[in-house]
């Protein structure tokens, strides 16, 4: 029987590059599995009803439908999930740190068997590309879990004197964007270490964190040891202000960083701080500049730019000014901005509205300031939150957006003479997560690096992340780190290490 012809089959498109042309190839929403028209907390291995009646919505980016209401937690809510996390304690830490990995390994084993229902849900969540969730996200997940299992029992040999003892309880409040990645970051290593804990995911990115409370009830963690509960800032200040919790673990902006740190100050808590950052991301006229413009894409457009460590200030030596310019320019009209769910999309949806007015209000400041501003042709879809690649050059240092965080897909451009120049100018800003670092030179490299306030150098590359290396900033962006052996250490307790 001839098959009938599908009158809405999709039409192949021409990308703003032209290129070439590339038919759509969506991803099913339907992989995302169910979910729920509501939801409610994840305490002590069940999930409950909060004890308030507020509940928040969280909405594709993409088509601005709301997926489902959550809800907003109380402080009766936050109170009963560090309880929960209080009496889980006491077994939890006892476990021998081989029981500790069994659990830790199984829960990376599930994830990757439900890697394309997280990657699908976490795109229609956030916004952000399935090609980036499937490929990036997923992955460096399951090894976040993988990695830390293997340090569960071997904690004695870490580095932190002989049998280091957990803390407790961990409250762990994470940001938006990379909600399931963050999640990771925070939980292996706390679980690992014989912690328990109560996260709380933002508020615009609940989903794949209750998700990943199925997968602790899969893996038979027991009751308590991970706790979720939901709602927006008033929900985390409760949480980090709660009285029975003995480790603060936080990322997210800066304002709200230093507000955490001011009510944590004179308490027992322990307080790491993973805030925002303004990379430098530095050219030398003798870089590979092809490789150099594919390092400058990955580094200010992976995520739409919504990166703690994106490369947003593109410092590039006059001399191959132009020459990279043009060839960045080249390289941005093949981006395809649209559908976070085709396979071929390069830039998805921005988060939220409100991100979205921000990116805006920063990109007019920047006009308003002077500056040139370019972004290649795209058309942007009519519903969602979409902003084009943009490039501004005629950047100077004084500028808004050569100072402040936009954490959108916007590139400032500045220029520098000499290595000491690019150092000074690297270092302007009041952040210090991360830098990036084209040239041919191995000995400029380590001369850089060495000058770089930044906690991550990257060199001859940028936005390269691996479960064994440690992550956190200098200044503004924060104290601690996540990651790598490092990692272990804001989650023990190493003054009491010789008791
Ligand atoms: P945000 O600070 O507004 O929110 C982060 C989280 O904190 C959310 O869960 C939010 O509900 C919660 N929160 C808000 N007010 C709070 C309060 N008073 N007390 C406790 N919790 C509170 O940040 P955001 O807009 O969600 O995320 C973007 C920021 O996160 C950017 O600045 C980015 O650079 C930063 N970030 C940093 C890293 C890193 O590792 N350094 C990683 C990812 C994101």
């Amino acid at each position: 029987m001839a098959k009938k012809k599908n009158t809405e089959e999709p039409v192949a498109q021409k990308p703003a590059g032209g290129l070439f042309t590339y038919a759509p190839a969506p991803e099913s929403p339907a992989a995302a599995g169910d979910i729920a028209s509501s939801y409610g907390h994840f305490i002590g291995g069940e999930f409950v009803d909060s004890s308030g009646s507020e509940a928040l919505k969280t909405v594709n980016p993409a088509t601005e439908q709301v997926l489902a209401e959550f809800a907003q937690g109380t402080g009766k809510d936050v109170d009963r999930a560090v309880a929960a996390a209080r009496e889980a304690f006491a077994d939890w830490s006892a476990l021998p740190g081989s029981e500790r990995a069994k659990y830790l390994f199984r829960i990376a084993r599930i994830i990757q068997e439900r890697s394309r229902e997280l990657a699908v849900l976490e795109s229609m969540d956030n916004g952000k590309p399935i090609r980036e969730t499937r490929d990036v996200d997923l992955p460096l997940v399951a090894a976040h879990f993988f990695y830390y299992a293997g340090w569960a029992d071997k904690l004695d040999y870490a580095g932190f004197g002989p049998n280091p003892r957990p803390l407790g309880v961990a409250a762990q409040v994470i940001p938006w964007n990379f909600p399931l990645l963050m999640l990771a970051w925070k939980i292996a290593p706390a679980l690992a270490t014989g912690n328990t804990v109560v996260l709380k995911p933002a508020e615009t990115t609940p989903l794949t964190a209750l998700r990943f409370a199925e997968i602790c009830r899969q893996a038979g963690l027991p009751k308590g040891v991970v706790n979720i509960v939901t709602g927006d800032g008033r929900t985390g200040a409760a949480l980090t202000a709660h009285p029975d919790v003995n480790k603060v673990a936080f990322t997210g902006s800066t304002p709200v960083g230093r507000a955490i740190a001011k009510q944590v100050a004179g308490t027992r808590k322990k307080l790491s701080l993973e805030l925002g950052g303004k990379a430098a991301n530095i050219v030398f006229d003798d870089a590979p500049l092809d490789q150099a413009v594919e390092g400058i894409v990955n580094g200010i457009f992976f995520n739409q730019g919504h990166v703690c460590c994106a490369g947003s200030r593109l410092l590039v030596q006059e001399s191959v000014q132009d020459e990279l310019l043009a060839a960045l320019k080249r390289r941005m009209g093949t981006l395809r901005v649209g559908d976070p769910l085709d396979k071929n999309t390069d830039i998805g949806a921005i988060n939220s509205a409100e991100q979205l007015a921000r990116i805006t209000a920063l990109t007019e400041a920047g006009e308003a300031e002077g500056a040139e501003r370019w972004s290649p042709a795209c058309e942007l879809p009519g519903t969602g939150f979409w902003f084009r690649p943009t490039l501004f050059t005629g950047v100077s240092q004084a500028h808004r957006i050569a100072q402040e965080e936009i954490f959108g897909p916007v590139l400032s451009v500045l220029t520098f003479r000499t290595p000491a120049e690019a150092v000074e100018k690297a270092n302007n800003t009041p952040y210090g997560l991360s830098a990036g670092i084209w040239t041919e030179k191995g000995s400029r490299i380590l001369w850089m690096a060495n000058r770089l306030k930044a906690g991550v150098v990257w060199a001859n590359t940028f936005n390269k992340f691996d479960p064994t290396s440690p992550f956190g900033g200098y200044k503004e962006s924060g104290y601690g780190r996540e990651g790598g052996r490092h990692g272990l250490e804001p989650y023990l307790n190493v003054e009491a290490r010789d008791v």
